[in-house]
């Protein structure tokens, strides 16, 4: 029975838990279970508390028993939180030894409402640290492993959370996405994940990276899954300045109504300027395979030029270390986590928990953003990325006027080997060529399966860009493209028990 619960979708398990068919702790034990049993290998958790988590489900379980009407659609479905959203009295590191030992005294608004969806939290998924990497091995804790293969990564920053789904850990994550953790782990593990509209989940209790840019987001193994989580946590929020004040997109109308597979009158624009040299031919070709069954469902497919998304990636290397030399500040051994140096003076205690505290990426971005912000470079620097910036905007604003979306390939590669980038930060930095954009430009984009890569047979993502707030747009098209592949891409994960201790 737990395993076959743990290859459910989280929309089975929650109708399943309504209907009395199987207990919530049940579904929570059997996640528990499944982590015990793989997570040694796999390394998706930083922390997994248990007795929380079945103590929300019990909650559930006594509100089914009572008749009482569901929180949400997914009340007692376990989820994996990345570890850059604070959740009260469990530790929030960000992957970080600088934050080792801090206990967050609030709930993140994602957290709070998750919690009053009835959605089980079962811990704190892996990331590179304070969300800077593609591949999870920045994190001050260990990589985590890709459950596909596991010497390959599972991407980054939220490859915790992605590789939880994979390895049916958890049937649900959230990640966030600032210049593609969202979609990237996705990509690579085969699974759907989700960047909002910027402003449309709240940033309030996410630890910020680059807070022009940072954004939480649903992680499924399915597009609907995806849709049910993303309306829990999206919407207005006063306590984040940033929150767009209007309705949520209607996302999970867009996911069943896309799963008919029919996509008449749909104008799809393909990114022309998302191949070449970078690019591996499996990926391009899964890629151009899912474009046409995109026109085998309907959709009139259109080649589109966004000139300046090229400059997406340099645009993003100066803008996000910026606001992240900025952000940093506050770690300073005074107020959070780690303090080296007692006895000094403030500026030896700030200087000797900063040098202890962060890792070699986390202190390379600092370097670049306070040098990108000096006096005499700002202009030549900051200045210039925030005009590519506008370019970029504008180029998905004209695009947007021809067609209804954008699709590209999520990642130019497949899963890389574990070890591979480390020492090549240029490298690690390329496997965010078409996820940039977006961030840029605030707009929204899915990640969603499409197959094995014919070279190395490792999954391979279609990314489906959509307009500001029209999250339903990509959330349809990606649904139908879903339903016509055939089973979930995870379905063909192969089995981790066979590495059991
Ligand atoms: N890989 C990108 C970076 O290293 C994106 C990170 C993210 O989206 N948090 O900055």
């Amino acid at each position: 029975m737990s395993s076959e619960l743990i290859r459910r979708t989280a929309a089975e398990l929650a109708a399943m838990i309504q209907a009395r068919e199987v207990s919530a702790v049940e579904v929570t034990q059997a996640h528990l279970d499944r982590i015990a049993a793989v997570d040694h290998v796999v390394h998706a958790f930083l922390h997994v508390d248990a007795e929380r988590a079945l103590a929300a489900a019990r909650v559930v379980d006594e509100e089914v028993a009572a008749g009482q009407g569901p929180a949400s659609p997914l009340a007692g479905v376990p989820l994996a939180l990345k570890d850059v959203l604070t959740m009260r009295g469990a530790p929030t590191t960000c992957g970080s030894k600088i934050l080792e030992s801090w206990l967050p005294p609030y709930d993140a608004t994602v957290t709070t409402r998750l919690l009053q969806a009835g959605i089980v939290i079962l811990g704190k998924t892996n990331m590179d640290e304070f969300a800077m990497g593609s591949s999870t091995e920045n994190s001050a804790f260990g990589p985590t492993r890709n459950p596909w293969s596991t010497d390959r990564i599972p991407g980054g920053s939220g490859g915790g959370s992605a590789a939880s789904l994979a390895a049916f850990e958890a049937p649900l994550a959230i990640g966030t996405d600032t210049g593609g953790s969202i979609r990237q782990p996705a990509a690579v593990t085969g699974t759907v994940g989700v960047k909002p509209t910027y402003g449309g989940v709240s940033r309030y209790g996410l630890v910020a990276f680059s807070s022009s840019l940072d954004q939480a987001g649903p992680c499924a193994r399915t597009v609907l899954d995806a849709a049910l989580l993303h309306e829990v946590i999206a919407g207005h929020d006063p306590l984040d300045s940033t929150s767009i004040d209007a309705p949520v997109p209607p996302v999970v109308a867009a996911a069943r109504e896309g799963a008919s597979g029919d996509l008449s009158g749909v104008r799809i624009g393909v990114v022309e300027e998302f191949s070449g040299e970078w690019y591996q031919a499996g990926v391009l070709a899964s890629f151009h395979a899912a474009v046409e069954r995109l026109r085998e469902l309907g959709a009139e497919i259109v080649e589109v030029s966004c000139p300046h998304f090229t400059y997406g990636l340099s645009a993003y290397y100066l803008i996000a270390p910026s606001e992240a030399s900025s952000n940093l500040a506050r770690f300073d051994g005074m107020r959070y986590g780690l303090r080296t140096g007692n006895g000094g003076t403030a500026e030896e205690v700030m200087s000797l928990t900063r040098e202890a505290g962060f890792g070699p990426e986390v202190k390379r971005r600092i370097m670049i953003g306070t040098y990108a912000l000096s006096a005499g470079y700002y202009d030549a620097y900051y200045g210039q990325a925030q005009k590519v910036r506008t370019l970029i905007s504008r180029d998905f604003a004209a695009a947007f006027e021809k067609v209804d979306v954008l699709v590209s390939p999520t990642t130019p590669t497949t899963a890389f080997p574990i070890g591979e980038r480390v020492d090549e930060p240029l490298a690690m930095y390329r496997a965010d060529l078409c996820t940039i954009p977006a961030n840029l430009a605030g707009s929204p984009a899915i990640s969603v399966p499409c197959g094995l890569s014919d070279e190395d047979g490792l999954p391979v993502g279609l990314q489906v860009m959509a307009p500001t707030l029209q999250e339903h747009r990509m959330y349809r098209v990606a649904a139908a493209y879903e339903a016509a592949r055939g089973e979930p891409l995870t379905n063909r994960v192969p089995e981790l028990e066979m590495m059991a201790r």
